[in-house]
């Protein structure tokens, strides 16, 4: 059984934010759909709930009245889990405990026919465990969703040590099915989206805790360089700080306290004020209606140069040098560098390799250095952050701040922190991607795909690395290793030998 056949009934524990969503989602695939929950009357309420929802889609002509109401047809509220015997595949979404859970998963395997599929839409505890309760753990798999369950795309199916190849391959077929996009992973703390998202939150909490700009400034850098949809804090101010923090949490003590996992100060902080981010009024932001609005670091006019020498190749920054040939500006080349680089009158200009500016300054013997932060898109982005050196004298600086004004770019300046903003962020991305890997939770394919169907991720992390070139980011975590001294910046063997084999990650679609 490759996919579970339209015929057979999904049952669904748990109505709350997640389970009325996936029974929604099998509902629309043509399945017959159980809902269940402990509390009395809730799973007609979310019933109610998802009847609510389609009737905006079909006020907005996404869906057809008859439709709506097919799909409404099929969800049965049940008020014991008794009910539930006939399904084949029983989705459970109840309070995130282990002992509930297992007390639940070995209840469904006295009630339902012995080929029955269970999977749990667990964020965070591990599927071995749960299985460990029942019978028949093969049987048991995660079907992790992500919310809101019948928009975002991602399903993480996720395969304890007990689990049946084959049932994690059907329950992958059947949310392929459902139009879902399903990567596999093994079970391990975090599975792939909760793990290889940390050192989003991680890397800008750390630039904040150095001073390296402010927190409406970093947002900015991150959606308007970076493309990502919200900015790290503005997103923990989504998720809630409690919520956060706590998965941070549960993900270091998981790792063994691996100080790649290390949480921050600062948001332990905001959780104990009870600074919990949108939804208690006030986090990183104030949400009062009275609040100003935060300003980001924006520099004034500078002038535009009238010619540049570009040293080597600027790689992915390349495309700037087209942009300043189509604003007039003269470019002279040599490309006998290995390490591009900008000169404009004795200022070096260069992409932030994970050093400081004021560390280059003082290697190269050369006052004035500005670093600019990496951008998803060099031609395309409004907005560029420059890093000077300490040395850097402020007539150079205005210099580089005017030639990027001249390409368009709107220019933040943050303090010289090793690495910026963007750059030390992807890096940690993919070197926490490629660790997945290397340590065999699931492929590089899956990596790219759960990050950008997850959590709406502009690029996948590794596709993403390879862009920018697997020695730069390999560069950038030895130059952050080197610089903090710390064992969080440790390279991915994985990175380590596909620079040194200069072979890059195999994608399935490539
Ligand atoms: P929720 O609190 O909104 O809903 C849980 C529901 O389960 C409640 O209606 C509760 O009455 C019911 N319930 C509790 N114990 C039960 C039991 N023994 N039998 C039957 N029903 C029971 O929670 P949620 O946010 O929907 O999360 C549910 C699960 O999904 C958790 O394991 C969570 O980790 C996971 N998850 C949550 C999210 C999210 O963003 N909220 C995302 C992915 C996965």
């Amino acid at each position: 059984m490759a996919v579970l056949p339209q015929d057979k009934i999904v049952a669904v524990i748990g109505a709350g934010t997640m389970g009325a969503g996936i029974a929604q989602v099998a509902a629309k695939a043509g399945h017959q759909v159980l809902l269940f929950d402990a509390v009395e009357g809730a799973a007609q309420v979310g019933i109610e709930r998802t009847a609510k929802g389609l009737d905006k889609l079909v006020q907005r002509s996404k869906m057809s009245e008859q439709d709506r109401d097919a799909l409404i047809s099929r969800l049965q509220p049940c008020n014991s889990i008794e009910d539930l015997a006939p399904a084949g595949l029983v989705i459970e979404a109840i309070v995130e405990r282990l002992d509930i859970k297992q007390q639940v998963f070995s209840r469904l395997e006295e009630l339902c026919a012995d080929d029955v599929i269970l999977a749990t839409n667990t964020s965070s505890i591990s599927v071995t465990s749960i299985g460990a309760a029942l019978q028949r753990p093969e049987r048991l798999v995660g079907m992790h969703f992500f919310n809101p369950a019948p928009v975002m795309k991602l399903v993480e199916v996720i395969s304890g040590v007990a689990t049946d190849a084959e049932v994690a391959q059907t329950v992958f077929e059947t949310a392929a099915g459902w139009g879902k996009l399903p990567v596999m992973a093994r079970s391990t703390p975090g599975f792939i989206v909760n793990r290889v998202a940390r050192p989003y939150y991680a890397e800008g909490l750390r630039v904040l805790q150095e001073g390296g700009a402010d927190v409406a400034t970093i947002d900015a850098i991150a959606r308007d360089c970076g493309g990502f949809r919200m900015g790290p804090f503005e997103l923990m101010d989504l998720i809630g700080h409690d919520v956060n923090y706590a998965v941070t949490r549960s993900v270091f003590d998981a790792y063994f306290q691996d100080p790649r996992f290390t949480p921050s100060l600062i948001q332990q902080e905001l959780t104990n004020a009870g600074y919990l981010g949108r939804k208690s009024g006030r986090g990183f932001y104030s949400y009062a209606e009275d609040a100003p609005k935060p300003e980001v670091m924006t520099a004034s006019s500078g002038q535009m140069p009238e010619k540049i020498q570009v040293r080597g190749n600027l790689g992915v920054a390349e495309p700037l040098v087209a942009l300043a040939r189509e604003q007039g500006i003269e470019v002279d080349r040599s490309n006998h560098q290995k390490v591009g680089s900008i000169q404009l009158d004795g200022l070096l200009i260069a992409l932030t390799d994970g050093r400081s500016a004021t560390q280059i300054s003082a290697e190269q013997q050369q006052p004035n250095v500005v670093l600019f932060d990496l951008a998803l898109d060099f031609a395309s982005c409004n907005r560029i952050a420059l890093a000077k050196s300490d040395q850097c004298s402020a007539e150079a600086f205005d210099k580089a701040v005017g030639l990027f004004q001249a390409l368009g770019k709107q220019v933040t300046v943050i303090d010289d922190v090793p690495g910026m903003v963007m750059m030390r962020t992807v890096a940690m991305l993919a070197n926490e991607g490629a660790d997945a890997v290397n340590q065999q939770v699931c492929d590089a394919e899956a990596v790219d795909i759960a990050m950008q169907a997850g959590v709406n991720y502009p690029r996948g992390p590794l596709a993403w690395a390879e862009a920018i070139g697997l020695e730069w980011v390999v560069n950038t975590l030895e130059n952050l290793a080197a610089g903090y001294g710390e064992d969080r910046y440790r390279v991915s063997p994985l990175l380590q030998r596909k620079v040194f084999s200069g072979q890059g990650f195999e994608f399935n679609n490539a």
